[in-house]
């Protein structure tokens, strides 16, 4: 197995021999000593701009599974793959209890996990960048749950936050809001589901008011649906709401593609009534011998014209961001990955993965020539699916692809009773990255510890 450690040397070789990537292959370093190009890649100036790239659910196995299908085991690495420092987080989050502590649970989901990062704390599945409490039910305590969104909107930079899924969703969720259950999406959910937390109740309000609320610069991705849920005074929905609190709100990416500025003007952009479209159709794993065949090549989706790509929305939000003079800080998520992953979805899986690297991509094109751009791609947690061998002889629920290689690649889904239906698993994800202060990700660390990272931490040798 590669180590972490050689991973980040193999990526330095990667940078310093751009064009002859084909040649960087595992172990392609060519015995070379790299610590004098490590030493020059470390930059303990904070950064000015910070690009957070999330892949929900993209563990080791994940990502992996991505780099052989798309790129082939002997081809080039990906882009996340060229960023020159890398470590491991911890995932582990709180069960619910009487406090004032709280046991780990070691499998969590998208709440805990994006809020430790958030505001570098741990809390409860399902909660928000809000602490935890007894049970789900009972809302915990907002104090000292500051998030990176409101840190940095203080120190005067533009912000903005880009998904593949709802933007009320757990990851996007977490630097926007403050409540006690991810589900509490729209003023309609919240009703019902956290009453004492609507505005009604003398709470700060559904997923979609917080965001608007917070006066955000970019909000891009799905959930329409959410956000047309009707306000808790009957005055209109959360559009209505977004408009009249100045927002340009665009619906699909011509409109999205004409915005120049974001001047005095947030944008709202939801491109699907839910989650947006995937790049590629869907290859559904099945009980032994499986779904696909060794040749069986994953189609495109027919994602409609309408729905911008993640690589689309990041490059737009990085050219509106970028024109703020005070530096920005974007929050990017491939979403469907785990979602795709909880639906023993391999094809659908590997789009997603392609599509977290275009975005990778748009975000290192960028900070090729505005070096004082620290870029950040993580995960929020693991998940299920498994590169295996021949279990031809074993039950359990498979597909096949033919790799970028040529070869068979055989995945497995092992952790639901019936597809679909996998759940999450409980493994350090790995986290990457590029730029000022792009250091302090080496080695393994807790989830929280990325928060000081993000928010740019006391600069000095
Ligand atoms: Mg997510
Ligand atoms: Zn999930």
């Amino acid at each position: 197995m590669i180590s972490k450690k050689s991973l980040a040397v193999v990526s330095i070789a990667a940078l310093t021999v751009a064009g002859t990537a084909s040649a960087v292959v595992a172990g392609g370093s060519g015995g070379r000593d790299n610590s004098r190009q490590i030493i020059k890649q470390i930059d303990p100036k904070k950064p000015k701009n910070v690009i957070l790239i999330i892949g929900d659910g993209t563990g080791d196995s994940e990502l992996t599974v991505g780099r052989y299908y798309l790129n082939g085991a002997e081809g080039p690495p990906m882009a996340y793959e060229t960023l020159p420092f890398s470590g491991e987080l911890h995932t582990w989050n709180l069960k619910y209890g009487p406090g004032p502590d709280y046991a780990p649970n070691y499998v969590p989901d998208s709440a805990p996990t994006a809020t430790a990062w958030s505001t570098g704390k741990k809390t409860t599945d399902a909660r928000l960048s809000q602490g935890p409490s007894e049970a789900e039910t009972v809302p915990g305590s907002n104090e000292g749950f500051k998030t990176t969104f409101e840190i940095m909107k203080e120190r005067g930079k533009a912000i903005g936050n880009v998904t593949t899924s709802e933007l009320t969703d757990a990851t996007p969720a977490a630097p926007t809001s403050h409540i006690s259950r991810r589900a509490c999406q729209g003023p309609a959910d919240a009703r019902t589901l956290c009453p004492e937390e609507t505005k009604a109740g003398g709470g700060l309000g559904s997923i979609t008011e917080q965001l608007v609320d917070g006066g955000y610069d970019v909000n891009l991705g799905g959930g329409s649906a959410r956000f047309e849920q009707v306000l808790d005074d009957g005055s209109g929905n959360v559009i209505d709401y977004a408009q009249d609190e100045g927002f340009r709100y665009v619906t699909n990416a011509a409109e999205l593609a004409s915005v120049n500025s974001i001047k005095n003007k947030p944008l709202l952009g939801l491109f699907a009534p839910v989650n947006m479209t995937t790049q590629f159709a869907p290859l559904i794993a099945a009980p032994t011998p499986g779904a696909g065949a060794a040749d069986f090549r994953c189609n495109e989706s027919n994602r409609p014209a309408s729905e911008p790509s993640l690589g689309a929305m990041t490059d737009k939000a990085i050219q509106l961001l970028s024109k703020d003079r005070d530096g920005f800080f974007l929050q990017v998520e491939s979403a469907s990955i785990d979602k795709r992953d909880h639906a023993s979805d391999l094809c659908g899986q590997i789009g997603e993965t392609k599509q977290l690297d275009d975005a990778v991509k748009e975000a290192l094109a960028f900070q090729r020539h505005n070096k004082d751009t620290l870029v950040i791609v993580t995960a929020d947690h693991s998940h299920t699916s498994q590169i295996v061998g021949d279990t031809s002889d074993t039950p359990g629920f498979y597909a096949t692809v033919q790799t970028a290689d040529g070869e068979p690649l055989r995945v497995s889904y092992g952790t639901g009773k019936t597809p679909p239906g996998q759940g999450h698993t409980g493994a350090r994800v790995p986290v990457a990255a590029i730029g000022p202060q792009a250091s302090n990700v080496l080695g393994i660390r807790d989830q929280t510890d990325l928060f000081y990272t993000l928010i740019g931490r006391r600069s000095g040798w």
